[in-house]
């Protein structure tokens, strides 16, 4: 079987591991700070602050943006549900602006009309890997004075015009859940240039500590592990490899579906580059199998693929109650109606990769 994600780990990560059980200390110490002083390096950024999760990052940047009740924050209704629950989590208001359908992204020509005098921030995604349309949302948020937080959670190493994400908002916060791109199991960070906002999202991991016991302000326990910065440490070592295998499977996936019809593949655009955390197509009207039959039908050929997502958020009862319905963002709900991703992990060999466009060919007209 060939799965839609798997992670791939080396001897380095379990020597990490055993080394900081050997060490008897487990906890945040040593290899965090390691971990966060080479992510910055690698993002570009001064500062780079570990957490336990991406949910976690985005809910700790927020915070220290202060972004709080009365405020409204602007993001898309096509993502992963953590890129909207952190704003209920301060207390603030999701506005949520539809995607442009050739990236999937936050339509950067819908954002100004959803700006109002409580507008405080923008959580763009890089969705699936490609960053979103940073020139156009930056020059609005300087216009209406608006923070910019990434949720760059599945897009480690993708840059816009040369400069990686994580380093073009306030805020950048990833996730290192067990199948994004570098992974520790469960863990998150923020990246920024801000040393005020590093010092409060150093605190407000720890809640609110300022000094021994001295709590300056409401915080979480956020903290990561040296168990699972040991992972990180040396996953981030291999991701400029992980991110070149993904992204020759997917040029190999494109070349070998380009024929199919019925099929829309992924667009790259040109001063970006796409770390395809999924490969992820679209089914015309026209292609010959519902989505899920063609999913079942696949999984028969061994071929395993996924649905991101489903739903729009807005679909979502917490999120409905906010006033929306369906037909409020026809591009989000037609894209959670037709997309479907296909393995492209670096554990995808070329073969696999022959595996793949064989079982979608038979499945196709071609
Ligand atoms: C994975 C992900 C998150 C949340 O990360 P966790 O580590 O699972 O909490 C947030 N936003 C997006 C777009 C993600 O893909």
């Amino acid at each position: 079987m060939i799965h839609v994600a798997a992670p791939e780990i080396g001897d380095e990560e379990i020597k990490g591991v055993n080394d900081v059980l050997k060490s008897g200390m487990l906890a945040q110490g040593p290899k965090v700070a390691e971990f966060e002083a080479n992510f910055a390096a690698y993002c570009g950024t001064t500062y780079a602050v570990a957490v336990n999760s991406g949910t976690a990052a985005l809910h700790a940047a927020l915070f220290v943006a202060g972004v709080g009740p009365g405020d409204e924050v602007i993001t898309t209704p096509f993502s992963f549900i953590a890129t909207i629950n952190p704003i209920l989590m301060v207390g603030a208001t999701p506005v949520l602006v539809d995607i442009d359908p050739i990236t999937f992204n936050i339509d950067p020509t819908k954002i100004e009309a959803a700006v109002t005098d409580k507008t405080k921030a923008i959580i763009p995604v890089h969705l699936y890997g490609q960053p979103c349309d940073w020139s156009e949302i930056k020059a609005i948020a300087t216009k209406h004075k608006l923070l910019v937080i990434e949720d760059a959670c599945q897009a480690v190493g993708a840059t816009y015009d040369g400069v990686k994400v994580g380093n073009l908002g306030d805020l950048g916060c990833f996730s290192l859940y067990a199948t994004k791109n570098i992974m520790c199991g469960e863990g998150g960070i923020v990246t920024t240039n801000n040393q005020g906002y590093a010092e409060a999202l150093r605190s407000f991991r720890q809640h609110g500590m300022i000094a021994p016991y001295e709590y300056a302000d409401l915080g979480y326990n956020y903290r990561m592990s040296d168990l699972h910065a040991a992972i990180a440490v040396e996953q981030l070592k291999k991701i400029d490899r992980f991110n070149e295998v993904r992204q020759r499977n997917a040029r190999l996936l494109s070349a070998g579906l380009q024929s199919i019809k019925d099929l829309e593949l992924p667009t790259i655009v040109n001063n970006r580059t796409h770390v395809f955390h999924q490969y992820t197509i679209r089914l015309r009207q026209t292609f010959p199998h519902s989505r899920l039959d063609f999913m079942t039908a696949l999984r028969d050929k061994e071929v395993g693929s996924g649905i991101y997502y489903p739903n729009p958020l807005h679909a979502y009862p917490h999120i409905k109650a906010l006033g929306y319905k369906l037909g409020d963002f026809p591009a989000a709900e037609q894209a959670a109606s037709e997309v479907l991703s296909l393995p492209v992990h670096p554990k995808v060999s070329e073969a696999d990769i022959r595996q793949i466009i064989r079982a979608v060919q038979e499945l196709a007209d071609v």
